[in-house]
């Protein structure tokens, strides 16, 4: 391929924040839910052409007949980078366009090249930045389409469908975090629904010795999390500068196990951990504080937390055996649900739209599902197989409690339904091992998570 030829070879992470406080969000691009309603900060649209001429603008387009384009002069082979972190798809027949690289954004944006000459790989996710195809154009060339002369043509497509001009886009947010960064194993990322599955990862690394849990600040925010970060409790939240942490000045053993969660009583975050054998409680009332409990548990113990209400559940997998926590208004409760389960085994705790608690627990390479009925515990092997230790995230679903795993890397969806449990590949990948946190939301919204 030709050599680098761009002028615009490096995004400082100035220019790429200098925009960061453009909250376009995705609902005033028109994104159909989910991640939608959530204002993430950090990657903005940026213009990778802005320094070649151009030959045709929009209205050029428009007034011959065109659904509308920037067309910008330059060489056949030109690398073209991504102006948006996302979903790279490529196109090889893309008819009068000729080959056609298309970026899928958080936002549900669609950024379009035509005309190329290749290709730079293939489909992934991409970096903002990264060379995605090579320009073409010249008039019979493969992939030129019905170009007659060198250039690239440049479009947006919204998640509506209408073609959009890219430069109108320019400086809005992208739905992405942390753009134009390299993609690396410590770093925070985010996971949710936009219009299919997005995973994009943040500028924000945190050390190996991290243990977190998402949680959502209200409805319609961005996720936050509670973490343990070397012994130290922070908050990690995402502003207009990125993803950053604030220390509440509490510590905890460090790796010590916990799940986060909120409820309607109070706009902060409620952490549990398990240390020394015993449950503690933390929470924000006039500055961080953090309770023991009364329950005690053994060294071998895996738990999930959940709220109903201003009262709090857990299922703990206490040494191979399922109790029932809770705390109300007489105290912390602990109660022996009869249940054996495979010891470490990690479990989930939801409450159901109807009230109910119940969980997942993977045992045996096999999701299990843990219920009440009839007076008494339950655990059901249910038909959706994972192997043991695959890190695992719940939520209340309609029926059915809910699960996304990481399998090997495969960001995986995990649900109940009337005729059997399904267990299907979101096409997201990450690092095998990266622990996935959801927010606790009511069961019709979208999935919104971390992941680390
Ligand atoms: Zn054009």
């Amino acid at each position: 391929m030709s050599p680098e030829s761009h002028p615009h070879r490096r995004f400082s992470r100035r220019s790429i924040l200098r925009a960061g406080s453009v909250a376009a969000g995705f609902a005033a691009l028109g994104g159909p839910t989910a991640l939608a309603s959530i204002a993430l900060a950090g990657e903005v649209i940026i213009n990778p052409f802005a320094g070649y001429p151009t030959s045709d603008g929009w209205w050029d387009h428009i007034n011959r007949g065109s659904l509308g384009g920037i067309d910008y002069v330059m060489g056949v082979g030109t690398p073209l980078r991504a102006c948006a972190s996302g979903q790279l798809l490529i196109n090889w027949n893309n008819g009068t366009g000729g080959y056609t690289a298309t970026v899928v954004m958080a936002n549900g944006m669609r950024s379009q090249y035509l005309h190329l000459s290749g290709f730079n790989g293939g489909e992934r996710m991409v970096r903002q930045g990264e060379i995605v195809g090579y320009s073409g154009g010249a008039a019979g060339a493969p992939g030129s389409g019905s170009s007659t002369g060198p250039h690239l043509h440049w479009h947006m497509v919204t998640s509506g469908g209408t073609r959009v001009n890219p430069l109108d886009y320019v400086g809005v947010s992208s739905g992405g975090i942390g753009g134009g960064l390299p993609l690396e194993d410590r770093r925070l990322g985010h996971l949710g629904t936009a219009g299919g599955w997005v995973h994009m990862l943040s500028d924000l690394v945190l050390p190996g010795n991290t243990t977190y849990g998402a949680f959502s600040p209200g409805a319609g925010q961005s996720p936050r999390a509670m973490a343990n970060v070397d012994g130290v409790m922070r908050l990690v939240y995402g502003g207009s500068n990125g993803w950053t942490t604030m220390s509440s000045g509490l510590a905890m053993a460090p790796g010590a196990p916990l799940t986060v969660l909120r409820t309607p009583a109070s706009p902060s975050a409620q952490v549990f951990t398990l240390e020394g054998g015993r449950l503690w409680h933390t929470f924000d009332g006039n500055g961080w504080r953090k309770l023991p409990s009364s329950v005690t548990v053994s060294g071998n113990c895996t738990f999930s937390m959940t709220a109903n209400g201003t009262d709090v559940h857990g299922l703990f997998n206490d040494n191979g055996r399922l109790f029932h926590v809770w705390a109300d208004g007489s105290g912390w409760h602990k109660g022996d649900t009869g249940v054996n389960l495979e010891p470490g085994a990690d479990l989930v705790a939801v409450i159901q739209p109807g009230g109910s608690l119940q969980g997942l627990s993977l045992e045996y390479g096999r999701v299990h599902h843990i219920f009440g009925a009839n007076g008494r515990w339950n655990r059901i092997p249910t038909t959706a197989a994972l192997p043991t230790g695959t890190p695992i995230a719940g939520r209340a679903g309609n029926g059915w409690p809910q699960l996304v795993a990481n399998h090997n890397g495969a960001i995986t969806h995990v649900w109940g339904t009337s005729s059997g449990w399904m267990c299907v590949p979101t096409g997201r990948t990450t690092n095998p091992g990266r622990r996935i946190s959801l927010v606790e939301d009511v069961a019709s919204a979208p999935l919104v998570g971390l992941t680390l």
